[in-house]
């Protein structure tokens, strides 16, 4: 029998990652973007935080980051038995700081729920926090050690599965979704090629392909660093994320020396980076580790997290030859590893979990719709 040919619109890690998920099924894939890698996922910190990222209200949201997360050794590890290379995972955990007494209670809320979650999360004094991190600032407020929370590099997730899937790869935009019978059967591109494909999987994140779906999607701009550590040790060992004034902070290290300072959050549709969202984080960031301004500049980038209204991305078939896997809103490389394994699920028509799958199902706005809802597009 003739494999299954997928074609994924898409490179972000997530469509990225899912063409790697279905070709290690056996099956063929076509993965289509005219700019791989230069979406989100190039901005990402790659915090892996399911403890620190936790917040009241989120629900089910808790469960799928959390089991995200313990998927991501085997994911890595697949990646680099596939590939021979190790995308940069480092297990080196996450320390949450709160630079004010105000913060520090904010913090102690925070405990309580990550506790009744089963994150481990454990409170820790100032003065732990500083033999662990001799970087504080010596009048942090507060401290809590997640010993779950890791991180891994976007970029070279990114690099490496760009280069593995290179001859799958087609440097074009899609401009239209070809349906046929009632289904989606074919993807047209920017130079009027036809990629037939017997299924086909809308990894765009905020990018939009004529005939798609109209997702209920918005841009959530972030503005985010990276800094040259100094010179001999490095700065910080683990990524610290911070509480300032109730404004939040993260210093995430990477094994080259390297800090990702990160990152503002505006809904103001400008993509051009911020220079007051940029002030604020250092001031904050120096607020907490006042070595950073030994620092020297990399880069300064702004990209928009493709969000939802409940934070939970939008994976879920629209019609017999199309899934969509989008709206990773501020989770997109925790998420990776359950999102692409979910939508291989979806394309290969395997029994999927109920609930979860529920919990990202793209129709569930629908009674509440932004018009027209997406099951009056595909009737
Ligand atoms: C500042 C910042 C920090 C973040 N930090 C973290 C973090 O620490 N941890 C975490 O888990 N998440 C983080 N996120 C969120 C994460 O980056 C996103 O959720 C994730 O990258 C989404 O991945 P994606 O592949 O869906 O989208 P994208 O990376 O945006 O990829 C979509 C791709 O689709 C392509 N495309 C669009 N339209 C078309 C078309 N018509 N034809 C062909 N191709 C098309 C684009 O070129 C792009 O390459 C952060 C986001 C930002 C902005």
């Amino acid at each position: 029998m003739p494999s299954l040919h997928v074609a994924i619109i898409g490179a972000g890690i997530i469509g990225l990652s899912t063409a790697f998920e279905l070709r290690s099924r056996g099956c063929q894939v076509t993965v289509i973007d005219p700019d791989p890698g230069q979406g989100a996922s190039r901005a990402a910190a790659g915090m892996l935080a399911p403890a620190a990222e936790t917040t009241w209200g989120h629900g089910i949201l808790h469960e799928l980051l959390g089991r995200s997360n313990q998927d991501y050794p085997g994911f890595v590890q697949r990646i680099e038995q596939a590939t021979g290379r190790r995308p940069a995972y480092l297990q080196n955990s996450t320390l949450v700081v709160a630079a004010e007494p105000a913060d520090r209670d904010a913090l102690h809320e925070l405990v309580e729920l990550q506790s009744s979650l089963g994150f481990s999360a454990q409170a820790v004094l100032p003065s732990a926090a500083r033999r662990l991190e001799p970087a504080l600032a010596s009048n942090i407020a507060g401290a809590v050690l997640c010993e779950q929370d890791h991180q891994i590099d976007p970029r070279c997730v990114i690099s490496i599965l760009s280069e593995h899937l290179a001859e799958h790869l087609v440097r074009e935009r899609a401009v239209e979704l070809v349906r046929r019978r009632g289904r989606t059967a074919a993807v047209r591109t920017a130079s009027g090629r036809v990629i037939e494909a017997d299924q086909v999987v809308l990894a765009t994140g905020l990018g939009t392909v004529d005939g798609g779906p109209q997702l209920p999607l918005r841009p959530v701009y972030g503005d985010i660093l990276r800094l040259q550590g100094p010179k001999g040790p490095a700065l910080l060992s683990r990524t610290v994320r911070g509480i300032v004034h109730r404004d939040p902070v993260y210093l995430v290290p990477r094994g080259d020396g390297s800090l990702v300072l990160g990152a503002s959050s505006r809904e103001d549709g400008n993509d051009a980076v911020n220079a007051g969202q940029l002030h604020r984080l250092l001031d904050n960031a120096r607020r907490l580790v006042p070595g950073i301004v030994d620092c020297s500049l990399n880069e300064v980038i702004a990209r928009a997290r493709p969000a939802t209204r409940d934070d939970r991305p939008l994976i879920g078939r629209v019609d017999e030859g199309l899934v969509v896997s989008t709206g990773y809103s501020r989770h997109g490389v925790l998420l990776t590893p359950f999102g692409s394994a979910l939508t291989a699920d979806l394309v290969q028509d395997l029994p999927t979990h109920p609930e979860h799958t529920r919990a990202v199902d793209p129709a569930r706005f629908d009674n509440n719709p932004p018009s027209p809802t997406l099951k009056e597009m595909y009737r």
